[in-house]
């Protein structure tokens, strides 16, 4: 008998008849004689809708407490759907929302991070032999505020939950049957992995592919939770995230590539190339809260410099004012920025064992006349920053030439 933990993401749930569908799997496990608790998303669409209201009323911008309050709504309907859905079928379930677990978090409204999950009411239900339905996203901090875990946080509720509970495994199921060499709603050729290793799976999170929260990532390899990716409807093994880095002959360099348009690029041109500079332009960034990705300096050319940086896209207004302030103060040339920017990585540990992968990158960018931007690099992957409206090209040229294009099928 196994302990698992089920997440069903937004179109899984997204209608009643697939909540239906989703409670007539969990009594398939049951049946099994697995002890099941479930995390479910919002319903398709359902989240967005509420923050689409919230800005109607907020011009723009929501005070983060009262956002989550509302937003946590979306789970809160789902759960108490499902759990009918069980009973109706047999099978006994009770639904709790973040708050009646008590997934403590810390009070960072919209981005939460969770401190500490009570298992005892879940652990009591377990054995009293019902299945418990957890809402995702959501928790409640020290002072009882709701929280929720930014978006796509329901995935972190179900591995944190795995870890809390000493699940078997975590499986997060999906409109996808695992995690694909690339997007495949992207690039048609692209390959499910059977495996890949947390290291890579959370690049490929924090690089963009969005289907696993990063955090949800970071909290199973921390504490090691056996973690699958599968298809809600379909059957297949999925995709296994896993501590082992096999060494073998066919071990592929490149494990998959991902891509991210949330960027945006910032310069501050002609400022003088003394030391302290870098400071001087990226503290006030940081002191007005905004993270940097990427960052480029030029060599410096009648003792001036070009600076250049990445900020997120929703960041963009605000950076660019911080900026010209910094440059006015500077006595630097110009600021100038583009929010048409895409960053597209690839990602493998086999790039630690094999030189040239870089050069080959740039290569099958320069086959189609893709002119890079930025370039950052670590031990596992290269990220390079291109003209957004390139961005679906780089990425299957990418694909073909580090051989990850499947096998095409007869009568393709
Ligand atoms: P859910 O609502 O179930 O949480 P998401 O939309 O958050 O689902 O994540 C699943 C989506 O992630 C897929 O539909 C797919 O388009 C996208 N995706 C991006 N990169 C990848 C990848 N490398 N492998 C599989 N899916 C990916
Ligand atoms: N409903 C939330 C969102 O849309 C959380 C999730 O689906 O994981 O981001
Ligand atoms: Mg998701």
């Amino acid at each position: 008998m196994a302990l698992i933990v089920q997440k069903f993401g937004g179109t899984s749930v997204g209608t009643v008849e697939r909540i239906q569908q989703v409670a007539a799997k969990v009594k398939k496990f049951r049946e099994n004689g697995d002890d099941i608790v479930v995390v479910v998303s919002a319903m398709s669409g359902e989240t967005n809708r509420l923050i689409d209201l919230a800005k109607q009323v907020s011009d723009d911008q929501p005070v983060p407490r009262e956002l989550d309050v509302m937003v946590s709504t979306g789970e809160q309907v789902t759960i108490a759907l499902l759990a009918m859905a069980l009973i109706k079928i047999g099978v006994p379930a009770v639904s709790y929302t973040g708050n009646q677990v008590r997934i403590l978090t810390d009070s960072a409204h919209n981005k939460a991070r969770i401190l500490q999950i009570d298992d005892q009411k879940l652990r009591a239900d377990l054995k009293a032999g019902r299945v418990v339905v957890v809402a995702g996203f959501q928790g409640v901090d020290e002072h009882g505020n709701i929280t929720t875990l930014g978006r796509g946080g329901s995935d972190t509720t179900g591995v944190a939950l795995a870890a809390a509970l000493k699940a078997d495994e975590c499986q997060i199921y999906t409109d996808v049957d695992g995690v694909y060499t690339t997007d495949p709603r992207v690039v048609s050729q692209a390959q499910r992995l059977e495996k890949i290793t947390f290291e890579e799976m959370l690049e490929m999170a924090s690089l963009g592919s969005k289907v696993l929260q990063i955090r949800s990532v970071e909290f199973a390899g921390k504490y090691n939770v056996p973690l699958r990716v599968l298809h809600s409807f379909q059957e297949g093994p999925g995709t296994l995230i896993t501590l082992d880095e096999e060494e073998s002959m066919e071990q592929p360099i490149i494990s998959g590539i991902a891509f991210n348009r949330d960027e945006a690029k910032l310069t501050i041109r002609g400022v003088p190339d003394i030391p302290g500079v870098a400071f001087k332009i990226l503290g006030p960034i940081s002191a007005a809260n905004i993270e940097v990705d990427m960052i480029v300096q030029n060599v410096s050319h009648d003792n001036t410099t070009d600076f250049t940086f990445t900020v997120h896209r929703n960041d963009y207004n605000n950076a660019l004012a911080v900026l010209e302030n910094t440059a006015r103060e500077l006595g630097a040339r110009e600021v100038i920025g583009d929010t048409k920017i895409a960053k597209v990585s690839i990602v493998g540990v086999g790039m630690r064992s094999h030189a040239g992968v870089a050069s080959r990158m740039f290569e099958a960018l320069a086959k189609e006349n893709i002119n890079i931007q930025m370039i950052s690099t670590s031990e596992i992957k290269v990220s390079v920053v291109i003209e957004e409206k390139y961005l679906e090209l780089a990425v299957r040229a990418l694909h073909t030439a580090f051989e990850l294009d499947a096998p095409a099928r007869q009568g393709d």
